[in-house]
């Protein structure tokens, strides 16, 4: 099967996956655009690659499960190395967060492949953890992703279907006619096309440009920090977040990968400069959980980009605004986690298959239209 035309705006998770995901179904007209002359270069590229499915949202939870699965056990030949260290995963919650986390936390349609177990198991694991912790959740088979490998993944399966990944190559804007989508305007000159897939992670909001047709999605900066290595650590530790206080920390490359959970909401072009303020916020997270870390010193340190709707959920399938024009964003913090689930989701809708999947419904940009706001479930994403 040939198919429509599809350009694909953005080579992140969502592009990526989604260009994947359209190659399976013998769709052989896809581009792949990125402005970038590396795939992955903004927020796919900028995470704290967190396998956690546990999400407050039952839909969100849902997509996360679905994804795992991929990530588990991919197709033969998708990557040499495994897409998942199965490092483990606590949620664990501060007393100040111990009632509101067990509203969701006890729910299995938010936090299955987990269970409740003593908060003195983390400590075993984590020996530098600072007691005070209310109470704990362990989900043994989740961890830490290969993003790197997942990405190649997705584009070389991308390729072998036919796609035209065309790195260094900027959209700056959406060509319409009569309500129907022509193409998009680039560096490089039109490429015309049946529809047009919106994945530009913290860019996604302005890319319909003069079209008008805005979604309203915000990025928001978030700031990670890798310490300085320590041989004491063991690297095969597990990736411990913290209700209530909103810290995180995992191994990395010898040291502490960790957040203070920062949120600013930043326009794109600021969201991956790093403001050395959050510094003060992480220190005193530190000091209080992994205090023998708060003197470690950073080796990196650096801010991404979190795109949420208002409502949290992610913006996948058809705008009914203009016919043609399609949108996978709105990744939020699990973004990774969800990616293969997304791209699924978002092929099904450009390839005209009208999904069958039960979540296919929550996703729709038409929800967003009109501002009418579905309530926010707060999905304390990484
Ligand atoms: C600090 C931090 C920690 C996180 N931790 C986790 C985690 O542990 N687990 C998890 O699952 N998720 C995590 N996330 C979330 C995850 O990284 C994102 O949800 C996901 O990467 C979003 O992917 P995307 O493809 O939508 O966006 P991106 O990866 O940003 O891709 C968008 C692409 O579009 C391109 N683009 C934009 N505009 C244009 C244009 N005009 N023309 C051509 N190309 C364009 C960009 O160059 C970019 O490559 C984290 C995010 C941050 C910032």
């Amino acid at each position: 099967m040939v198919g429509p035309r599809i350009v694909i705006v953005g080579a992140g998770i969502a592009g990526a996956a989604t260009a994947y995901a359209l190659a399976r179904r013998g769709m052989e007209q896809v581009f792949l655009l990125d402005k970038e002359k590396q795939p992955g270069a903004h927020s796919t590229g900028r995470n704290a690659a967190i396998l956690r499915t546990a999400i407050p949202d039952p839909v969100l939870h849902g997509m996360a499960r679905e994804s795992a699965a991929f990530y588990m056990d991919p197709p033969d030949g998708f990557s040499g190395p495994p897409l998942v260290n199965r490092t483990g995963l606590y949620l664990a919650a501060a007393p100040q967060a111990e009632v509101e986390f067990r509203k969701w936390i006890d729910r299995e349609d938010c936090s299955m492949g987990g269970h409740e177990v003593p908060v003195s198991e983390i400590h075993e694991r984590v020996p530098d953890l600072a007691p005070g912790l209310a109470s704990a959740w362990s989900f043994p088979a989740e961890g830490v992703f290969d993003v790197h490998a997942i990405l190649q993944g997705f584009l070389r399966g991308a390729r072998e279907g036919g796609a035209d990944l065309r790195l260094g190559c900027r959209v700056d804007g959406i060509r319409e006619h009569n309500g129907k989508v022509e193409g998009v305007e680039t560096g490089d000159g039109f490429l015309a096309a049946d529809a047009v897939l919106v994945a530009a992670g913290g860019w996604a909001r302005l890319l319909p440009g003069k079209t008008g047709l805005e979604i309203p999605l915000v990025p928001y900066r978030r700031h990670l920090l890798v310490t300085a290595p320590d041989p004491t650590l063991d690297p095969r530790g597990p990736a411990v977040w913290i209700a209530g206080d909103d810290y995180y920390f995992r191994p990395e490359s010898g040291g502490m990968l960790m957040s203070a959970c920062d949120t600013v909401a930043v326009e794109p072009e600021e969201g991956e400069l790093s403001d050395p303020r959050i510094l003060e916020d992480l220190a005193v997270k530190t000091r209080k959980w992994l205090p023998r870390m708060a003197e470690a010193g950073a080796a990196h340190f650096w801010a991404g980009m979190r795109t949420f709707a208002p409502d949290d959920r992610f913006v996948v399938g058809p705008d009914p605004r203009l016919e043609g024009l399609h949108w996978a964003a709105g990744l939020g913090g699990h973004g990774i986690t969800c990616g293969a689930a997304v791209g699924n989701l978002a092929a099904s809708w450009l390839a005209g298959d009208s999904p069958s999947h039960p979540l296919a419904d929550s996703f729709l940009p038409r929800r967003l239209l009109g501002g009418v706001s579905a309530p926010n479930f707060g999905t304390l994403s990484t």
